[in-house]
């Protein structure tokens, strides 16, 4: 098979930052503060801390509005390319040949009312939609890294259309070579987890990991790697869990709440770990808005403070004071008595003088329970 190259003309940088999920600032070699383009519109959590060693690509024509491209993130020793619409491309050429030998492949086709990846003519015409997945952490692949209507929507067309006389098939193709497991992602999109599973006896289902050298040459690793879907299902269903919230205070808050010793907060960066034994989806939405009873130490909190962001995390197990702990011991200190009178914690709001998400040891203990602790 010939070798597939993603791109030719790779050179070292790091991240400075991403304001918009098409554009990062990335400084070269030479201490050059380049605009580059992001061909990954995902999320990305786990790579967007400031430093991060990528790979870029100088654009050869000057009419682009950007410098150059990320190509590439280096990623816990491994390459991990950023080009998500490649996964077509590796699909067509490196994956759909061995999955399907001696049969046609046509590109982008219309059936019903939407589109799909790739038609395979024959008796019984496949129909294959291809879904690019880089998240991967502790050896388990995850798609998507954020909530996409339109996949959940393609997917319950597929199933529909195996009742017509199709054989339809989703294929994920990971960016990772680390990746040994996959499953839809519990955490980020409940409602793909359902669909995924109720189609599952109409529409098969694949997972390809794919390794890229330095160089850009790309190669599969492994074409059939195992994919879960019961598990993803349940908890999406469930509905149960808990959730961390990054918090900034701009201006010194004074919470209400006299079992504080410290009632009030400096600037600053917070994390509140809180749980929710149903109805978590719910409880996050109630923490994202500003009008509200404040029933809780945290409802004082989320009306004075920006809420920056919101880690849900699906899960049958009793993790919300493991994940706390976790949490405090990296952090700057602790707000005592907030948030645990339910429990035997001293805190569960956690004071940060610098952005926790750019900081690699907490995005590595939420990672570490979207995708090991949570199967407990
Ligand atoms: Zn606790």
């Amino acid at each position: 098979m010939e070798p597939y190259q993603l791109f030719t003309r790779p050179e070292p940088a790091v991240l400075v930052s991403r304001p918009n999920r098409f554009v990062m600032y990335v400084k070269d070699s030479s201490g050059t503060i380049l605009k580059a383009h992001c061909p990954n519109p995902g999320k990305l959590t786990e790579f967007l801390i400031p430093g991060q060693p990528l790979l870029i690509e100088r654009h050869e024509s000057a009419e682009r509005r950007t410098d150059c491209t990320a190509v590439a993130v280096l990623y816990r020793g491994k390459v991990i390319y950023l080009y998500s619409a490649q996964a077509n491309h590796i699909a067509r050429n490196l994956v759909i040949p061995e999955l399907h030998p001696g049969k046609t492949i046509i590109g982008e086709q219309q059936v019903g009312s939407s589109r799909f990846d790739f038609l395979l003519p024959g008796d019984r015409p496949i129909l294959i939609e291809v879904k690019s997945c880089s998240l991967v952490e502790h050896r388990l692949g995850m798609f998507p890294d954020t909530a996409t209507a339109r996949g959940s929507r393609h997917v319950t067309e597929l199933g529909e259309l195996a009742l017509t006389g199709y054989q339809p098939e989703v294929l994920f193709i990971i960016s990772h070579e680390d990746a040994e497991a996959f499953m839809p992602n519990p955490h980020t999109d409940p409602l793909f987890c359902t669909t995924l599973h109720r189609v599952k006896p109409q529409v098969q289902l694949h997972a390809a990991s794919a390794a890229a050298s330095p160089e850009g040459f790309v190669r599969i690793v492994n074409r059939d790697i195992p994919i879960e879907t019961e598990l993803p299902a349940r908890l999406a269903e469930a509905n149960c869990g808990f959730y961390l919230l990054i918090l900034q205070v701009t201006k010194p808050v004074k919470i209400p709440v006299s079992r504080i010793d410290s009632p009030q907060l400096n600037p600053g960066w917070y994390i509140y770990a809180g749980s929710a034994k149903q109805h978590l989806e719910q409880r996050v939405q109630r923490h994202l808005r500003k009008r509200k009873v404040r029933h809780w130490h945290i409802d004082h909190l989320t009306q004075e403070a920006e809420v920056l962001k919101v880690f849900p995390v699906r899960t049958f197990a009793d993790l919300e004071c493991s994940v706390s702990k976790d949490i405090a011991s990296i952090s700057d200190g602790s707000i005592p008595g907030f948030g645990c009178s339910d429990c035997s914690c001293g805190s569960h709001l956690h004071y940060f003088y610098d952005n926790p998400l750019h900081n690699r040891a907490v995005v590595d203990v939420i990672f570490a329970y979207r995708h090991l602790h949570f199967q407990r």
